[in-house]
C-alpha cells in the first residue's frame, strides 16, 4: 500500500512533522509515503495554503534526510502539490529537478474563486452549477495536456461540497482520461472526499470506471493534513478498485512512474 498525498505543518492549514506521518504510515502498514506539501504560491494570496518560495529548500532538505533515516523500513518519496494554472511562485526549474520524485497538478482555483475553500463555498450558489463544472473540466483538461506533471490530483474535488452538475460530464472526463493515458498521467485516487459533503472517494466509481477503459494508471492518496489521516479508508479504496479491474497502483521516483501490485 502507498499513500501519495500528505501535507505538513509548513502549508499552515495542516499539522505535523514529516517523522510523526511516516510513523503513523508505518503503523498502517504503508511501504511507500509521499509528501506532497504545498508549491508555493504568490505571497499575497498564499497564507495559510502554501509554503513560501524560501521554505521550497528546507522542505526538500527534511524530506531527504528522513528518506534515509527510514531506509529500510519504508520508502519516503519527494513530491509537492502543485496549483495549476500556474502561479509563477514554484520556480520554474523544480519541474525537471531530479531530487523530486513526483509532482501532482491539481486545480483549486476557477478564474480566482477558491472553489474547495470551505471561506468561498457562498460561490456555488452566485454561478450556475453546469458552468462551474464546465470550466473545471477545462482546466483539467489543460492541466493533463501541459506534460508538467505526473498526476492529477483528486479529480471531481468540484464536487466537494455536494454541489453536483445538472448535465452529465463524463464525455469531458473521457476526452481527459485519454489524454492522461496518452501521456502515462496518473489519477489519484483521494479518499477525502469522504470527510466532505460531497460522501464519496475523488473520483467517483463511474469516473474509476472510465479510467480503467482508457488504461489511466492510478495511485493512492490521502490528502492527509494531520498524521492520523494517512491511509484514510484505503481499503474502501482498494474495494472500489478492484471491482473496476485494477490491479496495479503506480509509485514515482525521480519523477519517472512505475507499477505496483494493488
Ligand atoms: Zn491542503
Ligand atoms: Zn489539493
Amino acid at each position: 500500500m502507498v499513500d501519495y498525498h500528505t501535507h505538513t505543518y509548513l502549508c499552515g492549514h495542516a499539522s505535523g512533522t514529516v517523522e510523526e506521518y511516516i510513523e503513523s504510515a508505518l503503523k498502517k502498514g504503508i511501504r511507500e509515503i509521499g509528501f506532497s506539501d504545498h508549491a508555493p504560491m504568490p505571497d499575497d494570496i498564499r497564507a495559510d495554503i502554501t509554503m513560501s518560495a524560501s521554505e521550497v529548500e528546507p522542505y526538500i532538505g527534511e524530506i531527504k534526510h528522513n528518506r534515509d533515516i527510514y531506509s529500510g523500513r519504508i520508502a519516503v518519496k519527494l513530491g509537492f502539490e502543485v496549483d495549476f494554472p500556474l502561479m509563477g511562485s514554484f520556480d520554474e526549474r523544480y519541474f525537471t529537478d531530479p531530487r523530486i520524485d513526483y509532482l501532482i497538478g491539481s486545480c483549486h482555483f476557477i478564474d480566482g474563486w477558491a472553489f474547495d475553500h470551505p471561506d468561498h463555498v457562498g460561490g456555488y450558489s452566485d454561478r450556475n452549477i453546469d458552468d462551474i463544472y464546465t470550466r473545471y473540466y477545462a482546466i483539467l483538461e489543460a492541466l493533463a495536456s501541459s506534460g508538467l506533471f505526473n498526476m492529477v490530483g483528486h479529480f471531481d474535488i468540484v464536487k466537494k461540497f455536494g454541489y453536483r452538475s445538472t448535465r452529465n460530464f463524463l464525455p469531458a472526463v473521457e476526452k481527459i482520461a485519454r489524454i492522461m493515458a496518452a501521456h502515462d498521467l496518473a489519477a489519484e485516487i483521494n479518499t477525502a472526499g469522504l470527510l466532505h459533503k460531497a460522501r464519496e472517494i475523488y473520483p467517483s466509481e463511474d469516473i474509476i470506471r472510465i479510467f480503467f477503459n482508457c488504461n489511466v494508471p492510478i495511485t493512492l492518496g490521502s490528502d492527509a493534513h494531520r498524521p492520523e489521516q494517512t491511509g484514510y479508508m484505503f481499503q474502501d479504496a482498494i474495494e472500489i478498485l478492484s471491482r473496476a479491474g485494477y490491479r496495479k497502483l503506480s509509485g514515482f521516483s525521480g519523477r519517472k512512474r512505475y507499477d505496483i501490485p494493488l
